[in-house]
């Protein structure tokens, strides 16, 4: 079965569509009794890339950053490797260009990247200036080496626990910053849109308080979308929230297929599913199987450091192979001492389980870990709708094509967290105060009697993505996850739910339908699309993007492909 998309030729006969539709708005909000808050810019997620955003706002503007838990929860937080960027003598940035575009196989935007390369020194700077200390070596920048980097240019905190030290720093600047204010515990649940375009957002607040943030400009950082899949490497937030208000609000999406798994992730009953980061791979590891074979060579050249694709796809076919749950990190061979002082973080975690990093072999196998695919912006930031914008990794920018280099994806929060953040700092200088709400018309949802097993549904579709959505993808296991989703969406997209649990599963399934749809309708394998009916990259038919808009009251999603801009 196929999923009710509307192809941009044919948009006639919208009646004929199915049963569900998109509701505009999830829950109901009534104007009259609702608390009214007032701000110039609102920025949605607090992050790396909603932080930077907020500091690069006038002073003059009142800005709030709202995040959906505690601010320290976040994928940036959790980061490990780095942030790359051309620092070395040695390199340049046509070698950071030139692997980027690499990994991405032929379906990066080349003038995106390039601006993004270029930026990354001044940003890493930037963050120093902020606070972060990054380690160094000899009085320098330490720089490590990641899979699909040709030189030396990923630098890192703390070994491996790179991203907490770049949020304390972020954190503790924002802090300073008066004009502006931090909600923790808000979760956003949709953006306020009239004919003029954004207007803010419908923000629960503790204890179910529905509040509308009213905002010249708004800013979506919600990061990524993980947490769809049983194996994941992200936080608990990251349910792609953000993405599906978008999509509710009238932004286009693209480039939904492409979800990067991250070959080595710690496979241990009763852990969490921890990263391995791919510095260990970087520094000497090897990956060997049950049998303590080492495997890489039989599927790539450059072993271990092959792009995360390629490792993953080669993890997932050897554990066939062997009918075995996973392979292992090996780093036996390597100087212990390094290796303890470079991954002070893995060496604890291992440690509860009685594995010695440098003389155990590691169990990992892939998982869901960085979303390609989001909200479709513009080099500076600006989404489809007027006055919201979006940056970091719930966006589409075109600087990862079908596969992200490792590292580059702080670098990416950094870039358009600055450029969002001005862009929207200008713009709200220059609209004037306006201290009222506008009207919006809103669908309806309904409340039932019944009450839905929700945690078993969003069980059911994490196993349901992981096993048919994952890293190797195929028509009839692709049909069989749309028939599913199908079935979800009617009975509880237009449920009208009261709490983040009902919420976060209608994005996650809005999500699930549009990724599943795009990885169908992508007849070809290129980065970590994996389709194994269609083992070949077609860039005759499928070097372009394929981009969705909401069409219709009922907000049927509208599919079109979009050529590259080179
Ligand atoms: C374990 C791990 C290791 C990684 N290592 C690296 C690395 O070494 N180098 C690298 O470049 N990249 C790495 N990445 C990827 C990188 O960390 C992320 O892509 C990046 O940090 C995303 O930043 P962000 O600001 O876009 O989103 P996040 O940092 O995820 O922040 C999202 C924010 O949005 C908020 N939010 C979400 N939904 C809502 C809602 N409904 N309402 C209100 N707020 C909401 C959250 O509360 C949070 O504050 C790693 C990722 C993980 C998970």
């Amino acid at each position: 079965m196929s999923l009710p998309v509307k192809l941009e030729e044919d948009l006639s006969d919208l009646e004929t569509m199915p049963m569900f539709y998109f509701p505009r708005y999830l829950s109901p909000f009534d104007p009259k009794s609702s608390p009214h808050h007032f701000f110039d810019v609102l920025i949605v997620g607090g992050g790396l890339a909603g932080l930077r955003a907020a500091i690069e706002i006038d002073p003059n503007l009142r800005v709030l950053v709202v995040t959906k838990d505690v601010a320290r929860h976040s994928s940036s937080a959790w980061a490990q490797g780095g942030i790359a960027g051309v620092i070395h003598s040695e390199d340049c940035f046509e070698n950071h260009v030139g692997d980027t575009l690499a990994a991405g196989c032929n379906l990066c935007e080349r003038p995106i990247v390039e601006m993004v390369v270029r930026e990354a020194p001044e940003r890493i700077k930037e963050l120093i200036c902020w606070g972060t200390t990054f380690d160094e070596e000899a009085g320098e920048l330490a720089l490590g080496k990641e899979g699909g980097h040709s030189h030396h240019r990923i630098v890192h905190a703390n070994g491996d626990a790179t991203g907490a030290e770049i949020m304390r720093a972020m954190a503790s600047w924002t802090d300073r910053l008066p004009h502006v204010t931090l909600w923790e515990d808000a979760f956003t649940i949709d953006f306020l849109t009239d004919r003029e375009g954004c207007r803010g957002a419908v923000v629960a607040r503790a204890e179910r308080q529905i509040a509308l943030v009213w905002a010249k400009q708004t800013i979506l950082c919600t990061g990524g979308a993980g947490q769809l899949y049983r194996e994941t490497s992200n936080p608990e937030v990251a349910t792609g929230d953000g993405i599906a208000a978008a999509y509710r609000a009238g932004a286009a999406l693209r480039d939904m297929e492409f979800m990067q798994f991250h070959p080595t992730m710690l496979y241990i009953a009763g852990s969490n599913r921890r990263l391995i980061t791919e510095a260990v791979r970087g520094e000497g590891a090897r990956l060997i199987d049950c049998r303590g074979e080492r495997f890489m060579g039989d599927y790539d050249e450059r072993m271990e450091l092959a792009p995360r694709d390629v490792v993953s796809h080669a993890i997932e076919l050897q554990m066939r192979k062997t009918r075995h749950p996973c392979v292992y990190l090996d780093m036996s061979h390597l100087d212990s001492g390094m290796i303890r002082s470079r991954f002070p973080g893995i060496t604890r975690v291992c440690k509860k389980f009685d594995i010695d990093i440098a003389i155990d072999p590691i169990p990992v196998r892939p998982g869901a870990h960085y979303f390609i695919g989001g909200v479709s912006v513009d080099a500076e930031g600006q989404t489809s709708v007027p006055h919201l914008w979006a940056a970091g990794e719930v966006t589409a920018s075109g600087l990862h094509g079908a596969n992200r280099l490792a590292s580059n994806s702080l670098l990416e929060g950094m870039v358009y967290g600055a450029h969002a953040g001005a862009a929207a700092s200008r713009a709200a200088m220059a609209m004037a105060d306006n201290f009222t709400a506008v009207p919006l018309s809103q669908t309806p949802t309904s409340m039932h009697e019944d009450q839905l097993d929700l945690a078993d549904i969003r069980n059911s579709l994490k196993s349901l993505m992981w096993r048919n959505v994952g890293v190797r993808r195929s028509q009839s296991g692709l049909e069989e996850a749309a028939a599913m989703i199908d079935r979800w969406c009617r009975y509880v997209l237009p449920r009208q739910f009261v709490d983040v649990e009902g919420w976060e599963l209608q994005n996650m399934l809005t999500v699930a339908y549009f990724m599943i749809d795009a990885a169908l309708a992508r007849e070809e394998t290129r980065g970590v699309h994996q389709r194994i009916d269609f083992p070949d990259s077609n860039d005759q038919t499928w070097r372009q993007h394929i981009r969705y808009q909401r069409c219709g009251s009922e907000g049927y999603p509208q599919r079109s492909d979009s050529p590259l801009s080179v």
